[in-house]
């Protein structure tokens, strides 16, 4: 039996629901939530990256602000654009996309961002409040979007064995800490590229969620069946059969629907996701202000 459908373009359209009312409400007490995004170089993944949230500020009515530096940009110019978005009163977010050139301290850069308008979710006082099992702050959009995505396809999380793959600061550990947070309340293991018998540990999953990286790495022989399995992986594969001469790939094989009860897709499974809880964030960071 094939796998359901994860439907994260369907959850997000949700999402933006209750977010269009949400804006309204604060632009009817003059607050216009405010997102300000930096990029820096040229990639041009992170520049459709960029595009795609500013368009969905504007189909929710969020003002955004787009700051392009050049890549060969000194991290003081980009610091000191992040001390005016801090001392910006109608700034409510701040979100510098991901990756910053070489030359550039990313770490420093998010330590920079204040808390409050930490609207990524990566600041460490946001992770430390999330290791404190304080849920209730700036949670990092992508895992917080897992988490909402698996509730509304009303996924019952209590006491199930969840299997994240993936340790990095961004996803896989804040999914982790969220997982096994109180109210979601499963049994989490932590997997990584020194994990043994990664098969194996995937197989006594009930809940997996693959982060690394790797196109359909995880094959449908490592999925219990009937297992519910997040692919949070975004990979481009040379694919020449296409005009632009690849296509998207997730971590999981798609041959695991035969296997697993719900799995999300790539494209349209995080990824809607993770734009709609950044957007989610910002509005709150502006309810924040005015209820301060
Ligand atoms: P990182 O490269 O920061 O982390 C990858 C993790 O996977 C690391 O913990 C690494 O282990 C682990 N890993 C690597 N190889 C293996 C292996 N062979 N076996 C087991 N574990 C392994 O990536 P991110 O967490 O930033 O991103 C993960 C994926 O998610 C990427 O495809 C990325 O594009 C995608 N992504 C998608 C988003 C979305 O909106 N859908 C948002 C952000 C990311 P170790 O720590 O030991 O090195």
């Amino acid at each position: 039996m094939a796998a359901q459908r994860l439907d994260g373009r369907a959850c997000a359209t949700e999402v933006e629901a209750d977010l269009l009312g949400r804006v309204s409400a604060l632009k009817a007490q003059n607050i216009e939530p405010h997102l300000a995004v930096i990029i820096v170089g040229d990639d041009p993944a992170s520049h459709v990256y960029v595009n795609s949230k500013i368009k969905t500020c504007a189909r929710l009515g969020i003002r955004s602000t787009h700051i392009s530096l050049p890549v060969s940009e000194k991290e003081s110019t980009l610091k000191q654009h992040i001390q005016d978005l801090n001392n910006a009163e109608d700034v409510h977010g701040i979100l510098v996309q991901s990756p910053l050139p070489n030359h550039m301290d990313e770490e420093a850069i998010t330590d920079l961002i204040a808390p409050e308008k930490d609207v990524d979710g990566f600041h460490p006082q946001n992770l430390g409040r999330l290791v404190q099992g304080r849920t209730n702050g700036m949670l990092p959009c992508t895992p917080s979007g897992v988490l909402r995505m698996l509730r509304w396809a009303n996924i019952d999380l209590e006491g199930k064995r969840a299997v994240v793959v993936g340790r990095s600061r961004i996803v896989g550990m804040p999914a982790a800490l969220l997982l096994a947070a109180r109210g979601a309340d499963a049994t989490v293991t932590v997997a990584h590229s020194r994990t043994q018998e990664l098969e194996a540990v995937c197989k006594e999953a009930d809940i997996l969620v693959a982060a690394v990286g790797r196109p359909d790495m995880v094959k449908p022989s490592w999925v219990k069946p009937g297992a519910v399995v997040v692919d949070v992986g975004i990979n481009r594969v040379d694919d020449a059969t296409r005009e632009r001469g690849w296509r998207l790939a997730g971590d999981v094989d798609p041959g695991v629907a035969e296997v697993a009860s719900w799995l999300s897709p790539v494209p349209g499974g995080v990824g809607p996701m993770t734009i709609a809880m950044l957007m989610e964030n910002t509005v709150r960071a502006a309810e924040l202000v005015h209820d301060r």
